[in-house]
Order: structure tokens, then sequence, then C-alpha cells
């Protein structure tokens, strides 16, 4: 099932993050000049200022650093109401924000493994790949 969802930004960079999607694989930007790995996506380093971020894939896992329940409708109904936001550490470092698939704020605890899943979306540009995280299988 498509969810419809709020629109992604695109444009240089963030095209190649959601084509990258679309094939199942989460890649993340790696400054050429200091290694850094990068998230957001980003035109120049945050770190070195370098310009070369050539797109590295992650594993997927990582572990729950926060989370939260939205209550407000700030999306005019394209949202069920309440929604799920978690914030994970990835196994590489950076946090990502995302949504929880399968499960709940119930479940949420710090440090809880996670890994990557794609949830099928559409915005006003079309269909693309979400990432989302669901629980590790023990
Ligand atoms: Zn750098």
């Amino acid at each position: 099932m498509t969810e419809k969802r709020p629109d992604r930004t695109l444009g240089p960079g963030h095209d190649e993050f959601w084509a990258w999607c679309a094939q199942g694989e989460l890649r993340l930007q790696r400054c050429a000049d200091c290694h850094k790995l990068l998230w957001p996506v980003m035109v120049a380093c945050d770190a070195c200022g370098g310009t070369e971020l050539p797109c590295e894939q992650v594993s997927g896992r990582g572990k729950l650093v926060s989370w939260c329940s939205f209550v407000q409708d700030y999306y005019r109904g394209l949202l069920r109401l309440p929604y799920d936001t978690i914030l994970v550490e990835l196994a590489e470092g950076p946090l990502f924000m995302a949504n929880p698939d399968g499960f709940g704020e119930a479940d949420c605890a710090r440090g809880l493994p996670v890994e990557l899943r794609f949830l099928t979306c559409e915005d006003s540009a079309g269909t693309f790949a979400l990432p989302v995280f669901a629980r590790q299988a023990a």
C-alpha cells in the first residue's frame, strides 16, 4: 500500500539519495577529503568544506536513541494522528530521523536494535521508497 507523505526535499544530492533508496539501498555521502560520513544531504562537508561527496552504502542497522509521538496536525490531515517518529544512531555513527515500522511508542527503549526497511510512499513528485526502521530480529 502506498502512503501519502509530505513532499521530499529534492535537488542536487537529494535526488541521488532517493534514487539509491528506490534500489533498496541507504547511501549517505562521505567526504572524499576528510572521510566524514555526512547526514543529512549536504552540498559541502560540514567538517572541512570539501565538495566531493560520493555516496556510500551503510549497513541499515542502528540503535534507538529517542522517539516521540506527534499529535499536532502539521500537514493538514495528510498524516493520520498520532504518528511516531524515532531517532536512530546508525551503526556507522550518523543520527537518522525516521518512522518506526511495526512497533510503536510503547515498544521504544533506549538502545533498542533496529534495522532498515523501505516503505512505498507517494508525494507530489511521485512514488518513492522511504527509509524506516523495524526492530531487529532476535
Ligand atoms: Zn570533509
